[in-house]
């Protein structure tokens, strides 16, 4: 079909879904240059798409629901991608960070290598760095960018589309690590891509991550970007930010850093890319156009764009944010054989024997709300990260231990949510205000611990149910002590309604909480098991 038809068609479909957005008037804020004469006629415009993705995190083979339908994984990912780039040949795919890191073994176990592969196999035009790249070190993000060897691995070509990013800075040399950003031509339009990552990364991934590299300020970082690509006469600017936001369905009632970021920018920013909180974001702020699809390829952002030809600025802009339901479309062959290809190449991985278990450890709570495994992935968290306590939430247990032979992937399914661990200091009375945290008016939550005992009474109220809290020595947990404390980061950020555990101070990231539970089992002597020791008490 004519590209102008399809413009229509996609504008009615979108429209149906509620989740259109005006498109931009000729002449919109900032584009003053723009304005003049009016354009003979719209079929004249250079119609360009941009597909784009954010925190993919490498989930190339997990299926997730949404409201009760499959979706996600890289075929269906791919399947989706494919059929919108057909109906425009126009189209650059673009990604907003978190591609890789807390990836599922098909990819975390081969260093993320096949996520790169699938992006390079799908033709991505454009990335820049979340803070999951840094994961593993500098250098290790930039061997997956550049290619390069690796002793788990061997020699790996890297990516064959560029990274940007104008905000992550070599602390020695005050460059940035990697080109600010970059123009593509597109039907002869030229449009720059400018990265940025969240300012926030040092403090959320592990010190050693982000060694020799300093985060400047997005705004100041992408402002002179921009002044350099309106220098090089380009009028068409997105941004891919690596910094969170939100909106309702509709475009309205947008928030978080990105749309603060948005206010702040240059007026030549003709869209921005958001990422990082796995939201809905679609929405105009400020005359630009901000979206965020989710994440895990659950769905993707598609951003149609009207370019005049003769000033080579956007003069309308629209997006919508499509999921990728899995009834209705074919999985993209290609990308199937690739993922099938790497799950192989895993298996011996994933089967290997960590240990083996003397009996089937569960997370069934007794009435107390202790439970075998819980003790077990408690203890891990304590030993991982050296401190005095740890606490695990319960409905980050996903399986059970099975008597026998424990593998790999065993684990991988016990603990799959690839959190850090967080170290912590907490008072004695935070820790106590934690516990009681525990009854909620909707849903109890019986956090599993390590390195301390204490009671609770059933018939005292919600926020007073614990009783007395001891140390392993049977001392009392002094109010005013000063205590280390182990939990994961969803915790860490006050998941699950813990949020006395945003006070923590002199925070430190660990280890994720799979490789924690591995190597701590690996060290146990064999068989191992874990029991219900009465560290969890309930009084009357
Ligand atoms: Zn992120």
């Amino acid at each position: 079909m004519k590209r102008s038809e399809r413009w229509g068609k996609r504008m009615l479909s979108a429209l149906a879904a509620a989740a259109v957005l005006a498109a931009t008037p000729v002449g919109a804020a900032g584009n003053g240059k723009s304005k003049g004469k009016p354009p003979a006629s719209s079929h004249r415009y250079i119609e360009v798409q941009l597909l784009g993705i954010n925190d993919f995190h490498g989930q190339l083979n997990v299926t997730r629901k949404v409201g009760g339908r499959e979706v996600g994984r890289a075929d269906y990912l791919a399947a989706y991608l494919k059929q919108r780039e057909a109906e425009n040949k126009n189209t650059l795919l673009v990604h907003a960070g978190d591609a890789v890191g807390a990836s599922p073994p098909v990819s975390a176990l081969l260093q993320d290598e096949p996520t790169i592969e699938v992006l390079n196999k799908l033709g991505f035009d454009v990335g820049t760095l979340g803070n999951h790249e840094f994961d593993e070190g500098v250098a290790e993000m930039l061997r997956l960018i550049h290619g390069g060897y690796h002793p788990a691995t061997g020699d790996f070509a890297g990516a064959d589309f560029p990274y940007v990013s104008a905000n992550v800075i070599d602390k020695e040399t005050k460059q940035p690590i990697l080109p600010p950003y970059v123009i593509k031509r597109v039907n002869g339009m030229p449009i720059g891509f400018i990265g940025v990552t969240l300012t926030d990364t040092p403090s959320i991934v592990t010190p050693s991550g982000v060694a020799g590299v300093e985060f400047i300020d997005e705004a100041t970082a992408i402002n002179k970007a921009v002044r350099e690509l309106k220098k090089k006469g380009v009028r068409t600017i997105v941004v891919l930010a690596h910094n969170p936001g939100a909106s309702n369905p509709d475009g309205t009632n947008a928030s978080g850093e990105i749309v603060d970021i948005a206010k702040t920018v240059d007026d030549e920013v003709d869209v921005i890319f958001a990422g990082h909180n796995h939201a809905y974001l679609n929405a105009v702020v400020d005359g630009k156009l901000l979206v965020q699809s989710y994440s895990y390829g659950t769905a993707f952002s598609d951003v149609d764009l009207k370019i005049d030809p003769r000033t080579k600025d956007v003069v309308a802009k629209q997006a919508e944010i499509v999921t990728t339901y899995h009834d209705g479309i074919t999985p993209d062959p290609e990308i199937r054989a690739l993922v099938e290809k790497y799950e192989a190449k895993v298996a011996p991985l994933v089967n290997q024997v960590v240990g083996t278990a003397a009996e089937t450890i569960t997370d069934e709570q007794n009435a107390s709300g202790e439970s075998a495994l819980g003790n077990l992935i408690a203890d891990a968290q304590r030993a991982a990260m050296n401190t005095d306590f740890a606490f695990m939430n319960p409905g980050g247990i996903r399986a059970d231990i099975e008597q026998g032979e424990v593998t790999w992937g065993e684990l991988y399914n016990v603990q799959p949510f690839n959190n850090q661990l967080v170290k912590m200091t907490l008072t004695g009375a935070q820790i106590r205000e934690l516990l009681n945290q525990q009854w909620q008016p909707t849903k109890t939550r019986m956090l599993q611990i390590s390195g301390l005992r204490y009671t609770w009474s059933a018939s005292r109220p919600a926020g007073n149910k614990v009783v007395d809290i001891q140390l392993p020595d049977g001392t009392p947990l002094n109010p005013n002590g000063e205590y280390t404390v182990t939990v994961n980061s969803f915790l860490a950020d006050g998941g699950d309604g813990f949020t006395v555990l945003t006070q923590g101070t002199n925070r430190e990231v660990g280890p994720v909480d799979l490789d924690a539970l591995v190597s701590y089992i690996r060290g146990l002597a064999q068989p191992f098991s874990a029991r219900m020791e009465g560290r969890i008490n309930r009084l009357p």
